[in-house]
């Protein structure tokens, strides 16, 4: 019997119209991780695959990386690193400038946090265009570390940056998938 199966992440996760413009779907996980089943469930399948995998951090993109990196870091037994927006982290940092949509703007990992040679596992909530992942995977890389996977609670396929990760050498695992953007 398959517990697991049956719980559709789905169910918990909210979609707003029109945010933060006109024409997107913001896939909103506030409401999976307020319920204690949806935010169990949802870390339960994010670490399934790499719960006898040889890494030694979980590194999470700011914001929402942060709360579902935390608690994988937490059930795996690893330390967790955060990657922050420009200007957010005290020490001394590297940073990485990626385009939006509109403009462009900068994520930034503690210049000290990883040595060469440390195997990753990177987290966020949701990958679209692969801009922000990908942004996190290349300061990783300059740091010196090996990125062994990334994981996201949704995947947007038709915007290609689960593709663009994968054809960077870097596993994806994702847990629910929606069409268009
Ligand atoms: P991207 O860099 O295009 O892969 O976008 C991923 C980042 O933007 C993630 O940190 C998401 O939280 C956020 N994001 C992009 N599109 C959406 C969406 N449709 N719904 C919710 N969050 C989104």
């Amino acid at each position: 019997m398959e517990l697991r199966k049956s719980i559709n992440l789905k169910n918990f996760i909210r979609t707003i119209p029109d945010y933060p413009k006109k024409g997107i779907q913001f896939r909103d996980i506030t409401t999976l991780i307020a319920d204690p089943v949806g935010l169990r469930a949802a870390v339960d399948e994010l670490v399934w695959p790499f719960l006898k995998e040889n890494f030694d951090y979980v590194v999470g993109i700011e914001a929402r990386g942060f709360i579902l990196g935390g608690a994988i870091a937490h059930e795996l037994g690893k330390g967790f690193i955060p990657i922050r927006k420009k200007g957010k982290l005290p020490g001394e940092t590297i940073s990485k400038t990626y385009e939006l949509e509109y403009g462009e703007d900068v994520v930034e990992i503690h210049t000290d946090a990883l040595s060469h040679g440390e195997r990753v596992l990177l987290v966020d909530d949701l990958i679209a265009t692969g801009g922000t992942a990908i942004a996190g995977l290349e300061l990783l890389r300059e740091t010196g570390a090996d990125v062994i996977a990334a994981c996201f609670v949704v995947d947007l396929p038709d915007l290609g940056g689960s593709e663009k990760l994968r054809a960077l050498d870097v596993k994806v695992h994702t847990l629910v998938e929606y069409e268009g953007d």
